[in-house]
Order: C-alpha cells, then structure tokens, then sequence
C-alpha cells in the first residue's frame, strides 16, 4: 500500500476526525497509487493516522475511509459501513418506517462521496469521489444485502465528479425500476418521485420535517410557497388546513409534477391550489403591487452559493427574496426562509433575514431554528456538512 505523507503540523485536521486531506497537507506520495486505491496517512513523526482514498486530480486529494491505521479497506469494510448507516435509520424512531429516506449521508455516514435515498422499493445511489467509485460493486452489494430493496438506481450526475476526473453515470446498478411513478408517502402525503430526471437524487428529503412544521403551523393561513419544485410544502400546507396555498416556480416539469402530486392526494382541496410559472424575483415584485398579503411565506430557494466565492451575490439574492417576503406578510405572519448554501453559514444567514426586515421596518422573533431531518445527520468533526439552516421568523 502506498503511503502518504503529511507535510509537519497538518497532522492536526486529520487526529481531529476531519476526513479531507487538502492538497496543501501533502508532502509526497511514496510507492504508486491509483485513483480510487487505499493509501496509509503518514504523519511527519512517522505515525500511521488513517486509511484513506487517494484523489490525484482533485483538491481533497485523499477522504479517510478509518482514523484506525490497521482497519482493511476491502469488500466487508463497505458492506459493514453500509449495514450499520442503514440501520442508524431503522433503529430512529422518526426515520423507521419513512418510505422516503437518505440511508447514506456522505462523509457524515463515514462513507465520503457515497449518498444512498431510498423511495419505497427503489434506493438511489450517487457517487461522488474516485474512492466511492472504486468501490461501487461492494456499496452497490451492501444497499441491496441491508435494505432488500428491488433496484439500486445510479445518479452519478453529478457535476462535483468533474473535480475528482470522473465522468458521469446513470442507470440501473441493481434490479429494474416499477413500472409507473414511483410514489412514496410523507407525513400522510403521496408524492411522486422522479428518479431518473428529477433534481438530486429525486426529492429534497431533507426538508421533512420542515415540510411537517408547514403543515403544523398553516391552519386558517393564506401560504405563500416560493421555489415549489413539486409541492412538497405546498401539500402539506393543504393538508395542515391552509385556505389557500400560492405557489411558484420557474421550471414548468416541477410544476406539472407538482399537478399529479395534488391528483394522487384526493383527500385534500385542490381549489385551495394555485400554481404560477415565473420567476420568484419578478412574482414578488407583482405580488407587492397588486397588493397581496399572506400569512405564511416559504422561501426555499436554489443553492445561490455553491462555496464561500459566491457569498456576496449570493447574499444579495437571499437579501431581496427575503425583504419581499416581509413586505408581503400580514401582521402575525410567519416567514420560513432558508438557504442551502454551503458558503452562506447559519451566522451569515441570519444576519441577512434580520437585515431584509429592518429594511422592510417590521419588528420580527425566530420562532424556530431549521435545518435538514435527521437522516441528513451532521458529523460534529465535519460541520461544512451542515449546508441547510433556516429560520421561522413571526412579524407584528
Ligand atoms: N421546496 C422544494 C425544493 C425547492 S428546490 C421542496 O421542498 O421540494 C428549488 C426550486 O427553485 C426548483 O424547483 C427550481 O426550479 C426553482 N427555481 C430556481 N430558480 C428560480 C427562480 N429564479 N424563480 C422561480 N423558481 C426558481
């Protein structure tokens, strides 16, 4: 096995449980590795650290598979790793029994560039990095072993493989798809998932439980749901006994999906529903000057920023979405905003909704502190896993 060496003094991430070796940590490689193959992490005092994947092209150029130097890195170690995060899940009694849920959450998982979703039958893989990718056979084995599921379906699409040199791949790596949409159930709403063309792997999962505070806190409400991919928050609003829920997005597929969602969920009142293909900026605006109000605002917008370079506009954007979410809400209304931005931090996030409402003069408290379910799990040694934050804020 080759060995990688550690420049003096960046021995301290890695004894503190960090899983990336940069770059600028690494003062040679001794004998010849290939992407993807196991390489021992060597301090300068000669002490053997971990067990990592070697990454020549990309700036993490190793992702520690163990911080025990003697743990082997073979088939079984996936297999294990595998079993035991999917039943991390079983054994939580708010994620046993969730017919849509993330079995593998990545580094946080201590399985870095691996992400497993599972929806009903169907588990979605997505890998990430060239040590995943080396051990796609032995992962893709331990899904099928630990979950019994009927296909493991592949969306290695996406662009973060480009960093590692990895080129793309999708398709079935287990099994078929069902025939027919794929619906899973979350809290008492069908919804479809689209595992092949939809975004990620599918379905943002992550804002569960957020989904389920919509719900809880959209009785007698008028909501208001910006950047509504397929609905999820709207019919949980519904559902919850919102009187009407407005929602927009510019992409017309998530739209019509967000349609069927309303068709398979005949319990609730779809003439509560209206639905606006636009974009969130412009309807915003419109939506002041014909002098709308609501009562529940939900800003769930697109990542405007990928890493901490794109902060500034990024902030910019979050600014203004969330001064018209002000703007728009009556007395007593709440606004849940959020951000997915791994370069915007919690800190900074709240800083800009608490500059949007002093701009927008209205005197506002956090009611609740959000981030994703618990099947998204944060490894308190990586907190650049914590990208989702958001905030319930209540005006007047
Ligand atoms: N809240 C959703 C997920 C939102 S994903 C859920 O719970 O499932 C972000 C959505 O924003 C996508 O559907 C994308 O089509 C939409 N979007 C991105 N930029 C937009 C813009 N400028 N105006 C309107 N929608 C936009």
């Amino acid at each position: 096995m080759a060995r990688l060496h550690l420049t003096p003094g960046r021995e301290r991430t890695v004894l503190r449980r960090h899983p990336w070796i940069f770059a600028g940590s690494v003062d040679r490689l001794e004998g010849r590795a290939r992407p993807g193959d196991t390489v021992d992490v060597i301090a300068a005092n000669g002490d053997v650290l971990a067990r990592a994947a070697w990454s020549p092209e990309s700036q993490i150029r190793a992702r520690v598979w163990s911080f025990d130097g003697e743990t082997a890195i073979d088939h079984a170690f996936f297999k294990r790793r595998v079993a035991e995060s999917v039943a991390r899940r079983a054994t939580h009694p708010m994620l046993a029994g969730q017919d849509g849920q993330r079995l593998i959450h990545g580094e946080s998982d201590g399985l870095p560039g691996v992400i497993a979703d599972r929806y009903g039958p169907v588990v979605v893989l997505q890998l990430t990095s060239t040590g995943a990718e080396k051990w796609r056979d032995a992962i893709v084995a331990g899904l099928v072993q630990a979950t019994g599921c009927s296909a493991v379906y592949e969306r290695s699409d996406s662009d973060v493989r480009r960093l590692e040199g990895l080129e793309p791949r999708t398709g079935c790596a287990f099994g078929e798809l069902p025939e027919g949409p794929l619906l899973i159930s979350e809290n008492g709403v069908r919804m479809e998932v689209d595992v092949v063309s939809g975004h990620k792997t599918g379905f943002y999962l992550d804002q569960r439980d957020n989904r389920k505070l919509t719900g809880e806190l959209a009785r007698g409400r008028r909501v208001l749901n910006c950047f509504c991919y397929t609905g999820g928050f709207s019919l949980q609003a519904l559902a919850g006994g919102a009187t009407s829920v407005l929602s927009i997005d510019s992409s017309g597929p998530a739209l019509a999906a967000a349609a069927r969602n309303l068709g398979h969920n005949p319990q609730l009142d779809a003439a509560r529903a209206q639905w606006r293909e636009d974009d969130v900026f412009e309807a915003l605006r419109a939506l002041r000057a014909e002098e709308r109000s609501f009562d529940l605002i939900i800003l769930d917008p697109p990542k405007f920023a990928p890493s901490a370079a794109h902060a500034e506009r990024a902030s910019r954007a979050y600014k203004d979405i969330n001064l018209f979410g002000f703007r728009l809400l009556a007395p007593g209304g709440i606004l849940m905003s959020y951000s997915c931005s791994g370069g915007i931090s919690l800190e900074m996030f709240q800083k800009i909704v608490a500059g949007a409402a002093s701009d927008a003069r209205v005197d506002a408290r956090i009611l609740h502190r959000l981030s994703a379910a618990p099947d998204h799990p944060v490894g308190l040694s990586v907190p650049e896993g914590e990208y989702l934050k958001g905030l319930a804020v209540q005006i007047g």
